[in-house]
């Protein structure tokens, strides 16, 4: 279990604020309000909070400048929640620095969930970075570089192996297509998302249970992948 947290709500709808309230403190965590963007970086160096949920269409700008002048000081996680389904909107949000992005109307225990999973990776990067994880049927050994699944050393290509590190190391957060392709091959194949579908394909092949059904190298359709514990 997460411990409580301190998470800004930047949203200008007075009913959804309540209702986000509400389930962020049933869970047991204390929650500030703004609804414009005048005063939210203040409380963002006053109050110090563990996460921000962040509208982006906002009386008196656009969310995503926040999220730009936050990530100049802070890797806090961001979860933007808008009314904007359009992909281009979410990569751009995501592209910015935002962790991830829920579309309204959306379900509290979504919500719930993707906030448990930013604390829970913000937590892992507060502490010693990880030298180990395990998921699933898989574990992975940083130091030995050495992935092993049932016990079993699980032989992965070095573009491979960059890739399960940068989703590994950004636990439930959205990664863009964009983002993916920088890290593992650098800006030169920025444009080529066919790379990195087969490179994930390769990873669901080698490391899930079922490749067609996976739980840990998920798909956000039209805008990248997510690596879930
Ligand atoms: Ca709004």
């Amino acid at each position: 279990m997460n411990e409580n947290a301190t998470i800004l709500l930047i949203e200008d709808e007075a009913q959804i604020r309540r209702f986000v309230r509400q389930a962020l403190e049933d869970e047991g965590h204390s929650v500030l309000e703004c609804a414009t963007l005048a005063h939210s970086m203040d409380k963002v160096h006053e109050s110090k909070p563990q996460l921000t949920i962040l509208d982006l269409g906002l009386p008196d700008g656009d969310g995503i400048s926040f999220i730009r002048e936050l990530r100049t000081c802070s890797a806090m996680p961001v979860l933007v929640l808008s009314a904007r389904s359009a992909e281009g909107e979410k990569i751009r949000a995501l592209d910015a620095g935002a962790d991830d992005y829920l579309t309204k109307p959306f379900a509290t225990g979504e919500l719930l969930a993707r906030v448990r999973a930013l604390l829970r990776r913000n937590k892992t990067e507060g502490s010693a970075a990880e030298t180990s994880y395990q998921f699933g049927e898989v574990e992975v050994d940083l130091l030995r570089r050495q992935v092993t699944r049932q016990g079993n050393l699980v032989h992965l290509t070095p573009i491979e192996y960059r890739l399960l590190c940068a989703m590994l190391s950004n636990p439930g957060k959205v990664l863009t297509t964009r983002q993916l392709l920088r890290v593992v091959w650098g800006n030169a194949h920025s444009e080529s998302n066919h790379y990195l579908r087969i490179y994930v394909s390769h990873l669901r092949q080698k490391l899930e249970h079922d490749a067609t059904q996976p739980k840990h190298f998920l798909t956000e359709t039209g805008v990248g992948y997510r690596f879930q514990i």
